[in-house]
């Protein structure tokens, strides 16, 4: 990324309305908040440079050390699932890119990233600074443990899969809250679990089928 900052109306634009209506709204995602916020980020940004003329096509990206930034259609998919609202707190495990955080920004009060490795989660708070995105604070680290401090969160998402669901993070959902991972084994299929609070108690809902970089510990 340079140091400038971009137009509103880059040359993705066109590309990026196309991948809204032919990647999300064609299959299903219909909140207007996520799909606004999707037509709104520019993903080419998030994307090393080599591949910025492919950012806006249906699948994950290589973004250095070995991870990936997701396919546009699952972040709409789980932010669409985690029923985000304005005045909500959000924590994310797996910063990547920053771009989910971003799409998570546009559309929440505040977001809360942790990214195990430091280059990665460096490169990404300096590049969420330039784009103007003062509600995301990102810090680097094992997401294990969340981020007792800033807890209860309304929303929490986790971008790796991991073998089973950190408590610290179910104790960490306000109460109504919703938490997004995707549960299995590493290397294979992965299933998308999807978590809700009501009174204290946890509910499970099995979503869909993922495939995720794994959740790696300190
Ligand atoms: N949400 C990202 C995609 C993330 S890929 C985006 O929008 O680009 C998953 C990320 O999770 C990787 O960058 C990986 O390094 C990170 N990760 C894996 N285990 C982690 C952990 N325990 N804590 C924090 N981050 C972790």
């Amino acid at each position: 990324m340079t140091g400038c900052s971009e137009p509103q109306a880059d040359k993705y634009e066109a590309a990026r309305i196309r991948m809204v209506r032919n990647q999300i709204q064609d299959r299903g995602v219909i909140n207007t908040a996520v799909l606004d916020a999707m037509r709104k980020v520019p993903r080419h940004l998030f994307t090393p440079k080599e591949y910025q003329d492919q950012a806006y096509n249906d699948y994950p990206l290589p973004i250095g050390y070995g991870q990936t930034i997701s396919q546009p259609f699952i972040v709409a998919y789980m932010t669409e699932a985690l029923k985000p609202g304005k005045k909500m707190k959000a924590l994310e495990i797996g910063t990547g890119s920053g771009y989910q955080a971003a799409v998570l920004a546009e559309i929440v009060d505040k977001v809360f990233t942790i990214e195990i490795v430091p280059e990665l989660s460096a490169e990404s708070a300096e590049r969420l600074k330039k784009m103007g995105y003062e509600n995301i604070t990102c810090r680097s680290g094992d997401g294990y443990q969340g981020w007792p401090e800033q807890a209860p969160f309304d929303i929490i998402i986790v971008t790796a899969a991991a073998e089973k669901i950190p408590q610290p993070l179910i104790d960490q959902l306000a109460e109504n809250g919703r938490l997004i991972i995707p549960i299995g084994a590493p290397a294979a299929v992965q299933e998308l679990i999807l978590i809700s609070k009501k009174n204290g108690k946890t509910i499970e809902k099995r979503l869909t089928y993922v495939r995720f970089v794994p959740f790696r510990r300190l």
